[in-house]
């Protein structure tokens, strides 16, 4: 059995025993696949230090998380500008296999709409150029990224909506711009309504994630997160559909294989 965690922060761990540690925990699991989301600029060599350690088993994307899209200018240049240069240079250098995490946020602050906006649509343009999916990230912001994507709509756009915890009509919509949700931990919390919503979603438009260090799923609700907890993620997912564990496995990584190319 393949199991693959199609968002994990693993890298955030930088005692190289302990992040040993939590890929042994995840293959004992039988999650051997992890891809690796960017944050900023400062998040560049720890995903790619963690993916030449593991080359068989992680994979990086590049992009500027939407919460650290700012205006604050450092010389002449804002700084969420400078960040995106920096990013994109980086993405000539290397073998990569999404632009992520990108979208938009307006939870944690909507004064930055605006730029938020702009930083979406230019890392969209680079998925597009490289011939690559993108990884959005998208908290209280879904008619914001739906005007995006769709105004953006092509045969080249394509992804996954990542930590996707929205209603029917949402996940319809996102599965009718050619994107995969991305599910986690949220589907194993009592009252989150989520897998009412998932148990009318086919599986061929799921993908499985942990997003750890966050998230955890039950029972390990409030605790920090790794990517081993995957596997009560599919296993939540395989008893909603009535499916066996191996099912969701081979299903789910199958749809992380063609939307990643691996
Ligand atoms: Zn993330």
């Amino acid at each position: 059995m393949i199991l693959t965690d199609t968002h994990t922060h693993l890298y955030y761990e930088t005692d190289t025993q302990k992040l040993n540690h939590l890929i042994e925990r995840g293959l004992e699991n039988s999650v051997s696949r992890f891809f690796l989301p960017n944050v900023n600029v400062s998040t560049i060599s720890l995903v790619n230090n963690l993916a030449a350690l593991y080359p068989q088993n992680c994979f990086p994307m590049l992009g500027l998380h939407p919460c650290e899209v700012k205006a604050e200018a450092t010389e002449e240049v804002a700084a969420y500008i400078e960040e995106l240069q920096a990013i994109r240079k980086a993405m000539d250098l290397q073998k990569l296999y999404a632009v992520g995490e990108i979208g938009i946020d307006l939870y944690w602050d909507k004064t930055t709409l605006k730029i938020q906006q702009e930083a979406f649509l230019i890392q969209i343009k680079w998925a597009k150029e490289l011939n690559m999916p993108i990884v959005i990230h998208c908290r209280e912001a879904f008619d914001e990224i739906f005007e995006i994507l769709e105004q953006e709509k092509d045969e080249k756009l394509r992804g996954i909506f990542h930590c996707f915890t929205g209603n029917l009509q949402q996940a319809k919509r996102v599965i009718g711009l050619g994107f995969y949700l991305g599910i986690g931990g949220v589907l194993t919390y009592k009252n989150s309504g989520l897998d009412k919503v998932i148990s009318e979603i086919d599986l061929k438009d799921l993908v499985l994630e942990t997003d750890s260090p966050y998230l955890s799923p039950v029972p390990f609700r409030g605790k920090p997160n790794e990517s081993s907890y995957l596997i009560y993620i599919a296993q939540k997912l395989a008893d909603l559909k009535h499916v066996s564990l191996d099912e969701v496995a081979r299903i789910t990584s199958d749809n992380s294989f063609k939307v990643f190319g691996i």
